[in-house]
Formats: C-alpha cells, sequence, structure tokens
C-alpha cells in the first residue's frame, strides 16, 4: 500500500479526539510530500538537525513535532518553527525551551515524559519528579513554554498485558496531573505496534512511523 493509503486506514481507525502524528524520521521529502499530499500536517522528528532541515525544505503549514530526546544545546536551532516538544524529560530542559522561545516571542507547547518502561534505557520523569515540577513556583513563572500534556513509551516486548497496564498507569498520572495544572489536555502515548491499545487506555495522541512509511533503514 502507499503511504497515502496507509494514512487514510489509519485515520479510519482512529476517533475524532486522537491526533496523528506522522513519524517521518530518516524518511526523505519525497515520502513526507506523499502523507502531506493525503492531507497530514503533523510529522514527528527525533533529531533536531533533521527536522530543521525538512522544515527547510518543505511547506510552511506543516506542524513538526520533536519526539525524540532533546540535549538543550540543540533546542535553540528548532525554538522559531518547532510546535510541540513531546520528550521534555528534566526542568532544566523545560527552563533552555523557555529561554529560547521568549527570543523568538513564542510560547511553545510542551509534554513532560514520563517513564512508564521497565527498560532503563527510555527517558522520562517519575511521578514525584512530575509533581515537584507542577507545583513549583519556579514553573509557574515560565512565560513561553506551556505544558499541555504528558508522553510516554511503553516496554518494547510481545507482552501486551505489561503494555496495556504501563499505558494505565500513564493515564493516571495525566488525570492526577489535571488536577494540579487544569490546562493539561494532551496524553501522548501509542505507536505503529500499540496505538490500538493506546487509544483503549485514553491516548489523545499517537505517534505512527513504520505503519505509515514502511520499516526504517537503521538499527
Ligand atoms: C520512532 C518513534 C515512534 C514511531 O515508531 P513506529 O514504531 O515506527 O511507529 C514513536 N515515538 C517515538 C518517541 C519514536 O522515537
Amino acid at each position: 500500500m502507499s503511504i497515502k493509503e496507509n494514512i487514510a486506514e489509519i485515520k479510519k481507525e482512529l476517533p475524532g479526539h486522537v491526533t496523528l502524528v506522522a513519524v517521518s524520521k530518516t524518511k526523505p521529502d519525497n515520502a513526507i510530500l506523499e502523507a502531506y499530499e493525503g492531507g497530514q500536517r503533523v510529522f514527528g522528528e527525533n533529531k533536531v538537525q533533521e527536522m530543521v532541515q525538512k522544515w527547510v525544505e518543505l511547506p510552511k503549514d506543516i506542524e513538526w513535532h520533536m519526539i525524540g530526546h532533546l540535549q538543550r544545546n540543540k533546542v535553540k536551532y528548532m525554538a522559531e518553527f518547532v510546535s510541540l516538544v513531546h520528550g521534555v524529560d528534566s526542568f532544566r530542559l523545560l527552563k533552555e525551551i523557555d529561554k529560547q522561545a521568549a527570543k523568538h516571542n513564542r510560547v511553545i507547547d510542551c509534554l513532560l515524559q514520563i517513564h512508564i518502561a521497565e527498560e532503563d534505557t527510555k527517558f522520562g520523569l517519575d511521578e514525584n519528579e512530575l509533581q515537584e515540577i507542577a507545583i513549583s513556583e519556579e514553573f509557574k513563572n515560565l512565560k513561553n513554554v506551556r505544558v499541555v500534556g504528558l508522553m510516554g513509551m511503553a516496554t518494547f516486548t510481545d507482552d501486551l498485558a505489561q503494555i496495556r497496564k504501563e499505558f494505565k498507569q500513564l493515564k493516571s498520572i495525566f488525570e492526577g496531573l489535571r488536577n494540579l495544572l487544569p490546562n493539561v489536555s494532551v496524553l501522548s502515548m501509542g505507536m505503529s505496534g500499540d496505538y490500538q491499545i493506546a487509544i483503549e487506555e485514553g491516548s489523545t495522541m499517537v505517534r505512527i512511523g513504520s505503519s505509515i512509511f514502511g520499516a526504517r533503514n537503521y538499527h
């Protein structure tokens, strides 16, 4: 099936309140343009340099989401245009995004990443660290970032019960955060292999790469 057909198939399955982020990392401009011609406007990348290059080359009404692990010294390169940063896993990083957004007179939407997987290799805050940030005065004073929700990645496993358990845990942390920050509305969870489960467990945003664009050529 073509990229356009893949997107149409996935969109048919998604409830209206779930946003599709087409994860285009490693994929060339022409693949992204095919998705664009199929109506897709939201794309996710995990490397700043690659996202900047694509932003320069591709139509300006694309919304670029940074979904990968982000180093503080790279924030400045994307602050002008990034529309949502999914992987904010420290207060220091959030403050850097605030600082760089201010230079462009922007308010950048961010998701705090929560560690829900069993693997230590995945980044993210735990529930206590999240609480600490959300209740701090310093956080409330940040003018150029807006925390709009949470993001998480489940363990890479065939054990669907384990994946479901981790998504349930993230949803519960999300509901807890909503009591502190009523504006929080985005729950980014679910990828090609697990997005149906994620939606059943309350996802409002899925990040899908290989089911749209085919397998990536690295690893
Ligand atoms: C690559 C990536 C995805 C998409 O993965 P697929 O399995 O190809 O759908 C989603 N989220 C993050 C954070 C990623 O790095």
